[in-house]
């Protein structure tokens, strides 16, 4: 401590204080505390000082960092206050808080970084990101633009599963390594390093400040990939791994941090989505789409409600007669902002949010109505079928069974004018439920199809156990032979088909009628296909060379025309 006088002076100082700035006491009085504490370097504080002095402000306070004359930095906490008993003189308190500076940024630094691979964490990530998005648009040497490179590893679960939490450790340290030596790789290339963080898990971040656009985040992804791809040695275990690394550039300004991370999250749900092991860069359109699937989404169950559904149906045609058997429901979502869509944009995403099961029963309800009032409209000619999609989910998370019965008693349709279409993957391995709910709704007479058959891994054998009775063979296999009997003739058609294709349809619809199924096949668009089709032995046919997918009332015309031709 010392006391000093109104110019700024010391009077007397204490040995503590001698000791703290490193002169002895008795040479301390007469020099001026500005110069000691150094308070003129910073403006106000110097401003504030003089206030005191003067006596226009009672107190002040302050931290500052002065240089030992032994040369080592110190930081110094100080307070000015006038002495009560005395109204020219005041007492400094000088204090070093150079341990506890030391400490607090020990402690800091403990908060900010992760102790597994001492990257700095989250925390400190998004404070960095912050800043950088706060950073005027044209500081200084700056692009005025920011880069991410978000990665995962693909896999690490397993790792962690099957050798333990510690092996994981030395992993995601190692990784951290080579991110670390990429990001300085990066840094002598160009002017700044990228910051690499872990935020969590297998979850890593290169952050590139200043970015110059999307080749330098794609070259920064590409050499991480490099990186990884050599085999790690963790304590005598070899282990190899990958990353998807979803990458987002752009302009800072106008970004905030949530929404480049969420941009970048959407990225890396791509990179693995389509396969791992890459990286993938931000695309706002395919973005769009995701908006608009979730928009979709959120609107899918009130449409059901609002009657924005429709159903289209398509003509079954037997191959040998040439006349309509059946038709298939197709169901169109008629959106009041995003026109007719087809099921292939929303099926799925109404699987995935159970709104299918309410959809589903829509569908069978509105269908089986349909086809019993073309019955009743048309007793001239012999009833057509009607085959409805039914989804996993609608076997699995409804009561099929019932809702089938109780339609079907509603409408007074027959059980024999009702199919349903099931894909291989929804029967495949069923067992239990599924499996009773088929044998229920087979007993009660209804008619079970295998759609899309040929695209997932059905084995006949195992299918014909199934009460399964009609295969309906995947567009894929009649696009297979296309050409043959389209005419030699025909310009720009090099290609001869393949003619194993043939071969292996043959076989198939041999070996299915032998298990008692009966065949149609799917995408039939042309009359060559229809030909060889009928050759190899196909039932039933189903494609534009027949009819597109119709509103009812082309059916009910259509159903008039047979009648006229049957008489
Ligand atoms: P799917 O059951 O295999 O239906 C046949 C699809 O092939 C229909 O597409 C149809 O328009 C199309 N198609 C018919 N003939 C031809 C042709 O000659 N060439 C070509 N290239 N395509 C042809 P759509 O209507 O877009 O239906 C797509 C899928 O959506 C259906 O495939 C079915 O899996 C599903 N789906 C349709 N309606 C429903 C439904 O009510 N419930 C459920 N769960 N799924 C449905
Ligand atoms: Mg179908
Ligand atoms: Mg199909």
């Amino acid at each position: 401590m010392a006391v000093v006088d109104r110019e700024g002076l010391v009077v007397t100082a204490n040995t503590a204080l001698g000791r703290v700035l490193g002169i002895a006491p008795d040479r301390l009085a007469g020099r001026p505390v500005g110069d000691l504490v150094d308070l003129a370097s910073d403006a106000r504080t110097w401003q504030a000082y003089r206030e005191v002095l003067s006596g226009r402000q009672a107190r002040l306070n302050c931290t500052r960092r002065i240089k030992h004359p032994d040369g080592e930095w110190l930081w110094v906490q100080l307070t000015l206050t006038p002495l009560p008993e005395d109204e020219q003189a005041l007492l400094l308190s000088v204090k070093d808080i150079s341990a506890r500076r030391e400490l607090q940024a020990k402690l800091r630094h403990l908060q900010m970084h992760d102790a597994v691979t001492r990257l700095p964490n989250r925390t400190l990530f998004f404070e960095r990101l912050s800043t950088a998005l706060e950073a005027e648009p044209y500081d200084e040497a700056g692009t005025g633009r920011i880069g991410l490179c978000y990665l995962d590893l693909d896999g690490f679960k397993a790792v962690n599963d099957t050798l333990g939490h510690r092996v994981g450790d030395l992993l995601l340290a190692a990784v951290a390594e080579r991110l670390n030596r990429c990001a300085d790789e990066a840094g002598y290339a160009r002017m700044a390093t990228p910051l690499v963080a872990r935020l969590g898990g297998d979850e890593f971040a290169l952050l590139v400040e200043n970015s110059t656009g999307t080749e330098q985040l794609a070259e920064l992804a590409e050499s991480v990939l490099k990186a990884l791809r050599a085999p790690f040695d963790l304590s005598g275990q070899r282990l190899s791994v990958s990353a998807s690394i979803g990458v987002v550039e752009r302009q800072a300004s106008g970004t905030t941090a949530t929404g480049l991370m969420q941009a970048a999250d959407t990225t890396l749900y791509w990179a693995k989505a389509d396969g791992k092991a890459r990286w993938t860069l931000f695309d706002p359109e395919r973005n769009a789409h995701r908006m608009t699937r979730q928009a979709l989404s959120s609107t899918l169950r009130p449409a059901i409600e609002r009657g924005e559904f429709a159903l289209e149906y398509q003509p079954l045609v037997s191959m040998e007669q040439g006349d309509v058997r059946g038709v298939e429901a197709l169901v169109r979502w008629n959106h009041p902002q995003f026109g007719t869509l087809a099921p292939n944009r929303f099926i799925g995403l109404a699987e995935e949010d159970g709104s299918i099961v309410q959809l589903g029963q829509w569908v069978l309800a509105t269908a089986c109505r349909q086809a019993r009032t073309w019955q009743l409209e048309h007793p001239d000619v012999p009833p057509v079928f009607v085959s409805v999609n039914v989804a996993v989910r609608q076997v699995w998370d409804s009561d099929l069974v019932a809702d089938v019965a109780a339609i079907l008693a509603e409408t007074e349709l027959a059980p024999h004018l009702l199919q349903l279409e099931l894909t291989e993957s929804a029967v495949m391995g069923s067992a239990g439920r599924p499996l009773q709910a088929l044998q229920a709704l087979s007993d009660m007479g209804v008619r079970i199809a295998i759609d899309d058959f040929g695209t997932g891994y059905s084995n006949l054998a195992y299918l014909s156990r199934l009460p399964v009775s009609v295969l309906k063979l995947d567009g894929s296999f009649v696009r297979g032979f296309q050409y043959e009997d389209d005419g030699g003739s025909g310009a720009g058609h090099s290609g001869r088909p393949n003619p194993a294709d043939e071969v292996i349809v043959e076989a198939l619809i041999q070996l299915a009628h032998r298990l008692g199924l009966t065949v149609t096949a799917e995408c039939v668009e042309t009359s060559g296909q229809a030909t060889r089709l009928r050759r190899i032995g196909c039932d039933t046919g189903q494609g534009w060379l027949y009819s597109r997918p119709v509103p009812p009332d082309r059916i009910s015309e259509l159903l008039r025309g047979a009648v006229r031709s049957v008489r």
